[in-house]
């Protein structure tokens, strides 16, 4: 009896895991065809100067329309397109899409910065520097438009390594932004070290302003060392006007998330702007 129901449980997990599995292998072919085919499309969010209402960048979000399964999230397929080294391939197109955005919004006059989020294996590439370069070239997009996002684990493995390629990187005259910042375990002394120029506080510790006391202090120091380390700072998540004044009584007024606009497509940057503007005006 005892096999009997060994062999159940044995049978349940293999099926979940089975499904996953499946999950994972359908995923990594529908990503190969997805490239060939051309089934992403980037989103831009906005980031806001809460003081003003202005748009004073965006970051660019991948978005994956598969023609059945419709949309996949990133987080979903960014893990394995990084796990089979598609992320380089995918990743370069993503560079190419935001970089020819941000030289169009420079080309009307409406400069303005663009985040580009790296994976590991793009940034530890000995190619992504030339392969930049060549991009920014090419689109004539102003380098200091440019702002890579890399996250606390990418610079803490090799962090002599990371410290030479960051430098590189600025070179071409790009800003570097830590992504989610709080939720990895780099320490505040290494941080001196990276040349880096903005800290994106994490939406886990916005989220729950003003419920959770613990986040709100968590949230004002991060701000309050990035300010001393002369870091920008970039408040991610953001949803209800309590986080915005929240953020901005503590200092941070650049913020990105819901309250001001989800990621959207290009094509709806005109109706960003005329909702912004009512706010502004009312
Ligand atoms: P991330 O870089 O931290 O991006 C912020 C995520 O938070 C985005 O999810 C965005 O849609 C979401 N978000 C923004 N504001 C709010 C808000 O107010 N509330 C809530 N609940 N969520 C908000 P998304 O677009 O699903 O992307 C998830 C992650 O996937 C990104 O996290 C990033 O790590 C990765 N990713 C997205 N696009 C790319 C890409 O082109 N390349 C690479 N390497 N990774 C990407
Ligand atoms: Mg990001
Ligand atoms: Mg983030
Ligand atoms: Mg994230």
């Amino acid at each position: 009896e005892a096999k009997a129901k060994g062999r159940n449980t044995y049978h349940f997990y293999s099926q979940e895991l089975n499904a996953a599995a499946n999950e994972r292998l359908f995923i990594e072919n529908e990503l190969r065809v997805a490239i060939k085919a051309k089934q992403f499309i980037i989103y831009y969010q906005p980031q806001v100067d809460s003081r003003t209402q202005q748009v004073v960048g965006y970051e660019a979000l991948i978005r994956w329309f598969h023609p059945t399964e419709g949309m996949i999230p990133p987080t979903k397929f960014i893990p394995i397109a990084e796990a089979t080294g598609l992320i380089v391939e995918l990743g370069a197109w993503v560079l190419q899409e935001a970089c020819e955005f941000a030289a169009r919004l420079a080309m009307q006059g409406r400069e303005n910065n663009i985040s580009i989020n790296l994976s590991a294996r793009q940034f530890k590439d000995a190619k992504l520097v030339p392969l930049l370069a060549s991009i920014i070239k090419k689109t004539k997009v102003p380098a200091k438009c440019l702002h890579l996002e890399l996250t606390e684990s990418m610079l803490m493995g090799n962090v002599e390594a990371a410290i030479s390629q960051l430098h590189q990187l600025k070179t071409l005259g790009v800003s570097i932004s830590i992504d989610d910042f709080g939720t990895g375990y780099s320490s505040l002394s290494y941080l001196k070290r990276f040349p880096v120029d903005i800290l994106k506080v994490d939406r886990s510790f916005v989220k729950d302003i003003p419920d959770d006391p613990n986040d709100m202090e968590i949230t004002a120091a991060i701000i309050a060392m990035a300010q001393k380390l002369k870091l920008n700072v970039v408040a991610e998540g953001v949803e209800t006007i309590e986080q915005v004044e929240f953020l901005q009584n503590n200092n941070c007024f650049i913020v990105q998330g819901y309250y001001y606009s989800a990621p959207i497509p290009e094509s709806e940057l005109s109706n960003l702007f005329e909702k912004l503007n009512e706010r502004a005006g009312s």
